[in-house]
């Protein structure tokens, strides 16, 4: 079986745009399990001759009126226990934000590689927003602007490099 990389990472910081440059195609539909919709989550990807398997978490909705912690927590849980590599996306234009500290906290204790990506980083100025990312404990942070094809080669490198 391939390896699987999931992305985890609060509403907004890019998952979605991420996933989509990363990802080539659809692998595999999941049964829906009751509130839980995993229906096009899984895809093929490739990076110098390694494959592996993609899940976006961010797209795993379960109930859809609980509170964002709730949703933040199941999905790094999900990864935890699916991924054999987590890929961590932040918004380096916000900054760390407290739903960001909640997911380091839960990553830091899995025992599975955790590569941690800083994305929206669009140009050299914004540079210097890397360093408080440190502070999330998991180890160096990796510029990137998904946007922009910013990066990705480092980042998918060191995403294979953890397998
Ligand atoms: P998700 O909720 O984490 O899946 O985030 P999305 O991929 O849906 O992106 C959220 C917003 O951020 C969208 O408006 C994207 O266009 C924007 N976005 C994504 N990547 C970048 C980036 O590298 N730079 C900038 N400036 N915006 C980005
Ligand atoms: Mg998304």
């Amino acid at each position: 079986m391939k390896p699987i990389v999931a992305i985890v990472g609060r509403p907004n910081v890019g998952k979605s745009t991420l996933f989509n440059r990363i990802a080539k195609k659809r692998v595999s539909i999941v049964d829906d399990m009751p509130g839980v919709t995993r229906d096009r989550l899984y895809w093929d990807a490739e990076w110098l001759n390694h494959e592996f398997t993609m899940i976006d978490t961010g797209g795993i909705e379960i109930d859809s009126t609980d509170h964002i912690l709730t949703q933040i927590r199941y999905q790094a849980n999900l990864a935890i226990d699916e991924a054999d590599v987590i890929l961590f996306v932040t918004d380096g234009k916000a900054g760390v934000t407290f739903a960001d500290e909640e997911i380091a906290s839960i990553l830091r204790h899995a025992k599975k590689p955790v590569i941690l990506a800083v994305n929206k980083m669009d140009s050299i100025k914004d540079a210097h927003e890397i360093y408080e990312f440190y502070n999330l404990g998991l180890g160096e942070p990796t510029p990137i602007s998904a946007a922009n094809l910013l990066n990705l080669g480092d980042l998918l490198d060191a995403i294979v490099a953890a397998f």
